[in-house]
């Protein structure tokens, strides 16, 4: 995603520290402490502009959850838009995924949601892409046992890199789907701001579930 920066970015985050955290060490293994209620953890990991976990937090109440994103001003889009309501459950966390490990203790988390990650199609970024197997390995750590990642994208190489990638690490899969719109799964489906206008030019929208 690619944002202009915003020179009113930094300020807003500042402004908020009830609501957003820059450094996340200090809250390794107290993340609960952050919200109302002491509930399960669910991240997401490049969160954009917020759109799917404002909306998860307001449908879930009792699921805490938290957007982590590693570009500063989208991170401030995304605080932006929360503010416009009390949200208790939602914390935001701006940060590199692959750092997840320097954040969260182990079994801290009860979910992970990948949605719309950057493809990185040439072979030689492989690395970047948030189903690779070091980035499978941060989120196995973080996660309670048998804990789930859920991914849905547009893009077909990415997707099947991922079942690829999530299969030769041991993971087991509880759902596959090519056309999450036109399937059962989609009744309690949770659009992102990247679905909505993929879905919208009539791409299939691919899913995966799947638990370590
Ligand atoms: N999830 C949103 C959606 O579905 O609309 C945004 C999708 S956007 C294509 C991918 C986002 O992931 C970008 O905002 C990008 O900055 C973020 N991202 C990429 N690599 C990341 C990483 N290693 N850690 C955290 N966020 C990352």
């Amino acid at each position: 995603m690619r944002v202009r920066n915003k020179p009113w970015a930094p300020e807003l985050i500042e402004a908020h520290p009830e609501k957003i955290v820059e450094k996340g060490q200090a809250f390794k293994g107290q993340w609960n402490q952050r919200f109302e209620k002491e509930q399960p953890i669910f991240i997401e990991v490049g969160t954009g502009k917020g759109q799917f976990i404002i909306n998860m937090a307001k449908k879930y109440p009792q699921y805490n959850f938290i957007g982590i994103e590693i570009q500063k001003t989208v991170i401030a889009i995304a605080l932006k838009n929360a503010l416009e309501e009390e949200i208790p459950n939602l914390q935001f966390l701006y940060a590199d995924g692959a750092e997840l490990t320097d954040y969260f203790e182990d079994g801290e988390v009860s979910k992970v949601f990948l949605n719309f990650s950057d493809p990185w199609p040439k072979t030689r970024h492989e690395k970047r892409r948030l189903t690779f197997k070091t980035f499978l390995k941060v989120y196995e750590q973080i996660l309670v046992k048998n804990g789930e990642v859920e991914f849905k994208t547009d893009n077909q190489g990415l997707f099947e890199y991922s079942l690829y990638s999530l299969n030769n690490y041991g993971m087991t899969f509880e759902g596959v789907w090519l056309d999450l719109h036109n399937s059962e799964e989609n009744e309690d489906n949770v659009e992102t701001e990247y679905e909505h206008k993929f879905s919208a030019k009539g791409q299939p929208i691919y899913k995966l579930k799947a638990h370590f």
